[in-house]
Parts: C-alpha cells; structure tokens; sequence
C-alpha cells in the first residue's frame, strides 16, 4: 500500500492526483497533505479522506480552518508553515508527491528523501533552485525521484539502462504556449487573461505564464540536467505544437525512442505512483486512432523566447544562478498576474536581476536560501526603479 502525502493538494496537479488515488483505493491511501491558503478545498478533501493530519503553510488561514474543524466536531490536526509541512512528511505515509508550486517546494523535497521516502516530483523549482544539492542527497538517500513533468516523464521512460554511454542528446518538446501565434506587435498588448489560454494543457497559472514565456521549457532544461546526469549540450529543445509527443531521447546510432500520449497529467502522475507497474485509466487516456492526426516539428528561436537563452544560460553559468532566476521569475509572474508589469518587461527584468546576481561557487542550502530570499528582495527593487 502506498501511503500518500500530497504536497498543493488544491492544484491543478494536487487536484489530478487526488483523481489518481480515488480510483485506485486499493494501492492508494491519502495520509495526509498541504495546502497554501485554500482551505475551503481543505475541507472539501477532508471530508472525502478524513486523515488526522495535514499542513495549511499560511498560518491565518490555518488558523481559520481549525476553528471551522471544531464547529465541524472533526478531529485532524493542522500544522503550519514550513516546519508543519516538514514534520508532516517526517511523520506520515511513505510516499511524497511534492506538487508545490515555486522554490518554497525545496526542503520538502529535501526532507522526504532524507527521511527516506520516495518522492513524485512535479515541483520542477527543487532541481532548478538546488539540483546540486537534491541530487547529492537523492544519491545518498534509498529513496528515489520519480518525475511527474510530462517531458521528464517521457524521458525517464525512454532512457534504456546504459543511456549514459549510448545517448547522443535528448530533446524536450515544447507546444510553444499561449501566444505561439501572436506576433511580436501582438505580444506587445496583450493582457493576463490571453496569456492565461494555454492550447493544449489546463494547468494552473504560474506555470501557465512559465509556458507563454518559455521559462518553463528553460526550467525544464535544468531539471533534465540534473535528473537525469545529462551535459547541457545534449539537451535540445524542438517546438511540437501538439504536444503529443510529450519528449524524446536520441541514440548514438540515430534511433530515437519517443513517448507519445494524450495531454492528461493524470498519466505522469499516475505512473509515477505506480512506477514500475501501469494501470488503466478512467475516463480513458488513449488516443483516438480511427481519427488522423498529425505530428510537426520546428526548431526553436532563441530570438523569439529570450527567456529560454537566459534559463540555459543560468543552467551553465551553474553556482546560483539558476536559484536567482527561479527567485526573480516567481515575483516577475505574480507580478504581471497582478498586472503590475506587462509581459513584454519580464524578460528585461530577468535579465537585469542576473546581471546583479553575485554568484556563490560551493554553497551551502541555507547559502541557498538566503539567494532566493534576496533575489525577491532585488527583484521587487528593481521592478520599482
Ligand atoms: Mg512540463
């Protein structure tokens, strides 16, 4: 029996993984999860899965929902903040799946596979912000990471056992985002709700914004490198505006083995619970073969997503870079979905947050956290200026 702890249970991710579990009670069992603020899904999930412990990291929000619990005579006890949700994990289930969204999902991860327990990992910002270190303690750690991002998904499942000696590159897919077909006078004017329309995926909105950028496919650059051990150099990027071939790996004698599937997270999510096993899925995830459809690659202009040169470039630049741009691009996002900056001043802001960033060589996690902290510090500053 797996023991779930989810981590953003009300997120788009946290959501679909509830799905998962729901349909396959006999192998999955909720133990007990976090969310940030909203706890009006708090309690709907309770109700559904009555655990006896949870985490609500705003602590005013915490507070609200335990005075809800006692007018409801219900019994589970709420922890807050970081600490809470750090002890949640020490203390229930023995499978993590961190669906956090930003660097805050870092010592989760941390903790879990310290603790020993494996973790499905959909918080990409634990690789991006501090790969080296996550990586160093996987290594040590009899827990694993099993990816749920559906590129590193699909990677993880083309890669044969001795990838390292015979992979020539792998090449991560990318649908191109919500404003693939706007011109650049378009992308002057556009607004938060047209970047909010992604083509193909329902996801929620920072990682939506991510996609319209191209962030997200830079961040994802990174987290293959650190996963899966791969030099930059061997990591392409290919626009794929269907999104059906969710990533692909390539061999030193040409052959490319590619993983194909519909646009459901419920079939990362899942398989990443059920690894090494599969399962059917309910409504099905299968494509519909009688109906013709198409596959169409095109290279990727750097010129056009300036941002995915700077995530690469932060990617090799290595140090903490990467943790500064990740810091810079969670206030930049809030930011434009606040409509304080408007898209086309992402990018400018990005860069100038690098080039003020002092880079640390070997650093330590609280180095780290401490980059995170005064890169929000640095960004909000120069949002003002
Ligand atoms: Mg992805």
């Amino acid at each position: 029996m797996k023991e779930i702890v989810l981590l953003g249970a009300s997120g788009s991710i946290g959501i679909q993984t509830l799905q998962v579990i729901r349909t396959n009670k006999e192998e999955f069992k909720l133990s007990g999860f976090a969310v940030h603020t909203n706890i009006t899904m708090a309690l709907k999930i309770l109700k559904e899965f009555p655990v006896e412990i949870i985490c609500v990291y705003d602590k005013d929000a915490a507070n609200k929902l335990r005075l809800e619990l006692q007018k409801n005579n219900m019994k589970t006890a709420i922890l807050d903040g970081m600490d809470g949700m750090l002890t949640l994990i020490r203390e229930v289930g023995n499978f993590v799946v961190n669906a956090l969204v930003g660097s805050i999902g870092v010592l989760p991860t941390i903790e879990a596979l310290t603790v020993g327990k494996n973790v499905a990992l959909a918080n990409k910002e634990s690789l991006v912000s501090a790969g080296e270190i996550v990586m160093d303690i996987a290594k040590k750690s009899t827990a694993r990471l099993i990816p749920v991002d559906s590129e590193h998904s699909a990677i993880f499942q083309c890669l044969e056992a001795d990838y390292q000696k015979e992979l020539s590159k792998i090449i991560i897919t990318a649908s191109g985002g919500s404003l693939r077909e706007y011109t650049t006078e378009q992308i002057k004017i556009v607004g938060v709700a047209e970047v909010l329309k992604h083509p193909n995926w329902n996801m929620g909105q920072k990682i939506t914004v991510d996609c319209a950028t191209m962030m997200n496919k830079g961040f994802e650059v990174i987290e293959a490198k650190w996963l899966f051990d791969i030099p930059y150099e061997k990591i392409d990027v290919v626009l794929h505006r269907q999104s059906r071939v969710h990533s692909m790996a390539e061999y030193v004698d040409g052959s490319v083995l590619a993983h194909l599937g519909v646009t459901d997270m419920r079939i990362p999510i899942q398989y990443a619970l059920t690894y090494p096993q599969r399962k059917a899925l309910e409504p099905s995830t299968k494509f519909d073969w009688a109906t013709a459809f198409s596959l169409d690659f095109e290279p990727i202009s750097y010129e056009r997503y300036p941002i995915l040169k700077l995530a690469r470039e932060a990617g090799v630049a290595e140090g903490t870079y990467a943790a500064a741009l990740n810091a810079a691009n969670e206030v930049a996002v809030s930011a434009f979905l606040a409509e304080r900056i408007h898209f086309n001043e992402i990018a400018p802001l990005l860069e100038r947050v690098l080039d003020n960033h002092t880079s640390y060589k070997n650093y330590t996690l609280e180095q780290l956290l401490a980059v995170d902290r005064q890169t929000r510090i640095l960004t909000e500053k120069l949002m003002r200026d």
